[in-house]
Parts: structure tokens; C-alpha cells; sequence
């Protein structure tokens, strides 16, 4: 593939987790603490705390979004929630299709689909999450897993929709169990990944499409892993919940976007 530039991304996913009290005080601590860097910064906060989180993320490097919502624009969904209330609370993103949607709420990839599909409409941009189980990787089936939910979760999209689309692999056994993929494992993902996007939706494209990774990233292991070419940074679950470590990860990435081949 070419040289190009791609921005970093980190993204925190809070999960069910910060009370609103709490959210205020983490945004309050963080902003000042990566100042510095230059990535962009991705957070998904609960629902409750995204309209008064918004209104400190002002004239920041923080951007929120949310970690679900509804396929239908509006309806007697008793729960649910929409992309446009989401964006009218000051969401820009949201995280579609994670392994715990899929596993726990039995999200399919025609359902997830749907919801990009309507993310798109509404100016919300998806993070789409891929990734495989254990056994699914024991068995040699990573590839299959993860080309069925691409071409499932992607489906219908136009070149110019794809290139709004963040992917985030999230290899299942990786996902809070202190045990994330090795860099070379993790950019011979990235690498299919772009490859299968360069094939559907041409080489301009792929390369737009940041690939975020997502499994027990900690400061630790952050560094080797954003060193990989198709690495464009990191949807974090466990360490995004503190300032501290959540900040030495955004702070791996200062000075100039990172030039990737
Ligand atoms: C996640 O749930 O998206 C995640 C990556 O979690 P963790 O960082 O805790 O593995």
C-alpha cells in the first residue's frame, strides 16, 4: 500500500461505568493533562452524562459519542434510544456492533447494519466493531468470522459513506482479560482488513478508513501496537476509566500525525 497519512485516534469506552458526578470530574482531570498531545481523543460516555459532558468537551480535543442506539429513528422502542436524541445531547460518534452488544444482547450483523446505516443519515459517525472469539480462532476461522461481519455490517454502504465508517478490531479473547494481541498479530488484521476495504471500496478509500484496535491496551503495551502501520489507534475499555492511564496513551501520540506505509 502507499504512504499516506492517517490521524491517531484514541477512544475510551466507559462501558456501564462513571456516574455523572464522576464523568464531570475524569473530563475535568484529562483535559489538562493532554494538552499536548496529537491525537484525537474519542469518548464514549454513558447516555445520562453526554449533554453535560458536551458542554466540557467545548474548544477541547475530546469528542464524545455513545456506545449504542437504536436502528429506527424514533418509535414506541421502550428503552431504546435514538441517533438523534444522541447527537442533540452533543454526541458525534457512536460505537456500533461491540462484542458485548453482539454476545449479551444477541446483536446481529444485519442489525448492526441498520444502525450504521442510520448513524450515517443522522451525521453520527459509527465505530464499528469486528472481532473474533477464541475458539474461533483456535479453530482457523478468523478470517471467515471477520470477512462475514465486514461485508454484513458494511453492507449497502457507498464508497463516500465508508470513508465517514471508523473499524475497530476487537479480538473477543483479548477484551478485558489483560491479554491483547501481539503487535504483529494485530497488524496482520488491520492489514486484511484494509486489504478487504481496498477491494470493495478502492484504495482512496481504504486508506481513509482509520483501524482503531481494541483488547487490554494499557500503557504498557500501547506503544508497539500504534507502531504498526494499520494501527491508527485504540478503542479502550478497562484503562480508559482512569485519567491516568487513559492520558499516557493519548500522550504515546505527540508532534506531527504519524506517516504510515
Ligand atoms: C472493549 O471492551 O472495547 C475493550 C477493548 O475493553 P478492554 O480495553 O478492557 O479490553
Amino acid at each position: 500500500m502507499n504512504r499516506f497519512k492517517r490521524p491517531v485516534v484514541i477512544a475510551g469506552n466507559w462501558k456501564m461505568y462513571k456516574t455523572n458526578e464522576e464523568a464531570v470530574e475524569f473530563v475535568e482531570d484529562l483535559i489538562p493533562l493532554i494538552e499536548a498531545a496529537s491525537s484525537t481523543v474519542y469518548l464514549a460516555v454513558p447516555y445520562t452524562a453526554i449533554s453535560l459532558v458536551a458542554s466540557q468537551c467545548l474548544g477541547t480535543k475530546i469528542i464524545l459519542g455513545a456506545q449504542n442506539m437504536n436502528d429506527h429513528r424514533e418509535g414506541a422502542f421502550t428503552g431504546e434510544i435514538s441517533g438523534s436524541m444522541l447527537k442533540q445531547a452533543g454526541a458525534q460518534f457512536v460505537i456500533l456492533g461491540h462484542s458485548e452488544r453482539r454476545q449479551l444482547f444477541h446483536e446481529t450483523n444485519e442489525f448492526v447494519n441498520r444502525k450504521v446505516k442510520m448513524a450515517l443519515e443522522i451525521g453520527l459517525k459509527p465505530i464499528v466493531c469486528i472481532g473474533e472469539t477464541s475458539a474461533e480462532r483456535e479453530d482457523g476461522h478468523t478470517i471467515k468470522v471477520l470477512t462475514s461481519q465486514l461485508k454484513h455490517s458494511l453492507a449497502g454502504l457507498n464508497e463516500e459513506q465508508m470513508a465517514q465508517v471508523m473499524l475497530a478490531y476487537e479480538p473477543i479473547w483479548a477484551i478485558g482479560t489483560q491479554q491483547a494481541a501481539m503487535p504483529s498479530v494485530a497488524e496482520e488484521i488491520h492489514f486484511f482488513c484494509r486489504r478487504y476495504l481496498a477491494n470493495q471500496y478502492g484504495t482512496g478509500t481504504a486508506e481513509k478508513v482509520l483501524i482503531l484496535y481494541g483488547g487490554s491496551v494499557k500503557p504498557d503495551n500501547a506503544g508497539l501496537l500504534l507502531e504498526q502501520n494499520n494501527v491508527d489507534g485504540f478503542l479502550i475499555g478497562t484503562a480508559s476509566l482512569s485519567v491516568d492511564s487513559f492520558g499516557e496513551i493519548v500522550n504515546l501520540s505527540k508532534g506531527p500525525l504519524k506517516t504510515k506505509t
